[in-house]
């Protein structure tokens, strides 16, 4: 059984129409700083990413941001947190984001968000790292993604045996049981990857 020190969120750097998802957020952000699991985020203070982090600093949880300079200078960063890494680029970002995490969790979201979630997803099965990827349906945001995924392995463009590795389950607890227990294959392509 995995345990989880610190987990990536990606989500909305808006908070969406519905009330509903904010409050999922702070829900999210609250179980996991009672659960004494870190979180690391993208730095903001606006959105969903805000919420998540402010939650979880009420609740006296430890969090994390890692933010591009560009976005700090625009003053969209939290300057409440535990640690904000201010760094040169997008790219270094979700690297700093994945090496501090365990594991990966996205919440709705959108173009933001959405890539992270595949960019994590594609690293593991590229076998650069071992951490478990998945995401929260709150309010089945992501129902359309999810029959999409279905019809692109059965399309033969993801293999089925990948399929399941993107993770999904209606709310944070649901998710973290599935991603304590999930087994990720040891993902080569013929020569060692390095690992984050
Ligand atoms: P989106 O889903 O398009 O709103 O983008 C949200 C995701 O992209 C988050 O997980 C962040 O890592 C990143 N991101 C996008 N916009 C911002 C912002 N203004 N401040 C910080 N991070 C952002």
């Amino acid at each position: 059984m995995r345990k989880f020190r610190r987990i990536c969120i990606f989500c909305g750097s808006n908070k969406g129409t519905d009330p509903a998802f904010a409050e999922v957020a702070r829900g999210i952000g609250e179980h996991l700083a009672r659960s004494g699991i870190g979180v690391v985020y993208g730095g903001g203070k606006i959105g969903l990413m805000g919420e998540v982090a402010d939650a979880a600093l009420r609740a006296g949880g430890q969090v994390f941001g890692v933010i591009p300079q560009k976005l700090w200078d625009v003053e969209v960063g939290h300057d409440g947190l535990t640690e904000l890494f201010v760094v040169d680029s997008m790219h270094a970002r979700k690297m700093m984001m994945a090496q501090l995490s365990d594991a990966f969790v996205a919440l709705p979201g959108g173009f933001g968000t959405l890539e992270e979630l595949f960019e994590a997803t594609t690293w593991m099965q590229l076998g650069y790292h071992r951490k478990p990827v998945g995401l929260v349906n709150a309010g089945g945001y992501y129902d359309h993604l999810l029959a999409f995924l279905d019809h692109a392995a059965a399309a033969g463009f993801v293999r089925a045996s990948h399929r399941p590795l993107m993770l999904s389950a209606p709310d944070i607890v649901a998710l973290l049981e599935m991603m304590a227990v999930v087994e990720i294959p040891h993902f080569s392509l013929g020569h060692a990857p390095p690992r984050l």
